[in-house]
Parts: C-alpha cells; structure tokens; sequence
C-alpha cells in the first residue's frame, strides 16, 4: 500500500512559516492581508470564499470580502483593482473566477498590481513561473505539489516528472516549476497518444486533468509518487480526484489522497503568499505606498 502525502501534514509545516511571518509584521504593525474580490453569487464561490476566509483567519491574516453585483461594468471593476492596488492594507489580492461574460477577465486581471497577485492571475506572474525571478507567485494549487514533494522530501532530480494537464493556472505552471526543481518534464494532454504508456514511465505524475478517475492501475507502475490535483464530486456525492485511489494506491510508491491532499494545501500556499507578499512590501520599499 501507497505511502499518504497527507495535506494536514504538509500544512502545519506551513503554518509555522506564515505565522512567523505575520509575527515579524505584527512586530511592525502590520497585518498581512488578503482581499477576495467577487462578482456575484456563485455557489462555487461563495463556499471558497467562505473557506480562505475561515482558512486565513486561523492562519493570522486578515481577509476582507469585496462584492459586486452580476452585473457590474467593466470599468467598475477596473476601478475597484486599482483602488485594492493603492491601498496600503491590502497586500494579495485573488479574483474569483470565471467572471461573467460580458467583463473582459484578462483586461481586469491585467489591471492587479503583481506584487498582490498571490495567485498568477497576471501575465506578468505567470512570466516570473517561467523565468524564475517574476515579482508575483505562482499559482497556489502549483506551488501546493511543490510544497508536498519538498515536505516529504521526494527528490525531483534527475527524475522523470509527468504531468497530465496544460491549463494555464494547473498544468503548465506545476511543469515549470518541476523543471526549476530539475526534473526531466513530460506534459500530456488530450491529444496525448498512449497516455498510459507515457504515465507508467513516470517516477512523479501529477493528474491534472479535470476527469475524475481518469488514472487507473494501467497508467501507474510501482515505486511511483502520484500527486492528484482533481477535485470532483463523485456518482455517490464524495469528493474524488483524477486517479482511481483504490485501483493506484496498491500499486504506487505514495500518493495524495482526495480530500485531504493538493486541496488542503492550496489554501496555506495563498496565505503564505499574502505573508510573503507583505513582508516583500515591508523590506523591499520601507513602506507599503503603491501609487
Ligand atoms: P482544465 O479543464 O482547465 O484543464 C485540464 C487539462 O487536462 C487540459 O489541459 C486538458 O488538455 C487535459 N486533459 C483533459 N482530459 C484529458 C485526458 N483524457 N487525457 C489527457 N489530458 C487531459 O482544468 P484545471 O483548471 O487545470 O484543473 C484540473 C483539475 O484540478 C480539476 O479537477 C480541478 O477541479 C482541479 N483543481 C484543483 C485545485 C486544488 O486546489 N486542488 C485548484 C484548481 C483546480
């Protein structure tokens, strides 16, 4: 039976590094805080909101909500970002998203100041996840694999990672950041010939596909670490992932459980990255003044 990469585990390692640095800017006054903008009433985001608020608050970051309405315009919004990129309380800022179709999302994202973009919603972060050196972050649910590896101490290099899945915000930035951690990086997609013959060759595959169960015993071999970023709601109403837990878990090295893994972890990611964000703000400019 597969070792568990258990998120709880991983997220009490983190909360001793957010903590400290909320501590360190306690000391300066300052509370590092994250504000979550959102556009009306989503069920979807109204219970993630609800979550990273609670999830913030234990974390000692400060979390305010901005609301609008549906049917908000365009320059609205924009106004609203540049207003949250001025205001010296606020240090991250996260869009929940998509938003409704008649706002032109790229345009508003575009407006975030990337220092507050604690989770790649601007071009320019998503440049710093391939360039290694941007002013944001990278996305949270990317950098939560990483912070699983390193917390169990799986070595990436020299070894071959495979990633199923390009989106913008999971796939491609988890590859990246892969590449960063030297491992030899393969990317599958739907038009991958012969998924399972490309998986079963991995030593670390991480399932970002968005399919619940799509990886079963005929794409993993022993010894492997599997990383399961899919959330889904089963047939039976549980929480699933992109990999048959039951059919890998026997097989694998270890693997990530769903609930309890990629998931847990996202959110301590985005509260160290306000952390961290309000820190860079504090050393880097003596002053928390954006203009
Ligand atoms: P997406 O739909 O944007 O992208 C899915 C990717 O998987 C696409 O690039 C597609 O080419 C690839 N894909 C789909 N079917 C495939 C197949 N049969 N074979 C090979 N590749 C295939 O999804 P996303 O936003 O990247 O999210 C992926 C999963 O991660 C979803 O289940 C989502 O719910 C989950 N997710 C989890 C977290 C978290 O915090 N744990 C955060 C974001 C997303």
């Amino acid at each position: 039976m597969a070792k568990l990469l258990l998120g709880k585990e991983v997220n009490l390692a983190l909360q001793e590094r957010i903590r400290s640095k909320a501590a360190l800017l306690q000391g300066a006054g300052i509370l590092p805080t994250l504000a979550i903008l959102r556009v009306g009433e989503r069920p979807d985001d109204l219970s993630y909101e609800k979550g990273a608020k609670k999830r913030m608050e234990t974390l000692g970051i400060g979390c305010e909500n901005i609301v609008f309405p549906a049917d908000v315009s365009q320059e609205k919004l924009m106004a609203a970002v540049e207003e949250l990129n001025r205001d010296e309380r606020i240090h991250g800022v996260l869009m929940l998203r998509p938003l409704p179709g008649h706002l032109d999302e790229r345009l508003v994202c575009g407006a975030l100041l990337p220092e507050k973009d604690v989770d790649a919603q601007t071009d320019a972060s998503l440049t710093g996840v391939f360039t290694g050196n941007g002013v944001g972050f990278a996305p949270c649910t990317a950098q939560a694999c990483m912070e699983i590896l390193d917390h169990y101490g799986i070595d990436c290099t020299g070894r071959h990672a495979v990633v199923v899945g390009r989106s913008l915000i999971v796939g491609k930035p988890a590859a990246m950041l892969l590449l960063q951690k030297n491992a030899t990086v393969t990317v599958c997609h739907t038009r991958t010939a012969d998924l399972a013959a490309v998986t079963r060759r991995a030593d670390i595959l991480l399932a970002a596909a968005g399919r619940p169960g799509i990886i079963g015993a005929e794409h993993v071999s022993a010894g492997q670490t599997v990383i399961d970023v899919g959330i889904h709601v089963g047939a039976d109403g549980k929480l699933c992932g992109d990999v048959d837990f039951d059919a890998v878990s026997p097989i694998v090295g270890a693997i990530t459980p769903v609930p309890g893994g990629v998931g847990s972890v996202t959110t301590s990611v985005l509260a160290d990255h306000v952390a961290e964000a309000a820190l860079r703000m504090y050393r880097g400019r003596g002053s928390l003044i954006y203009m």
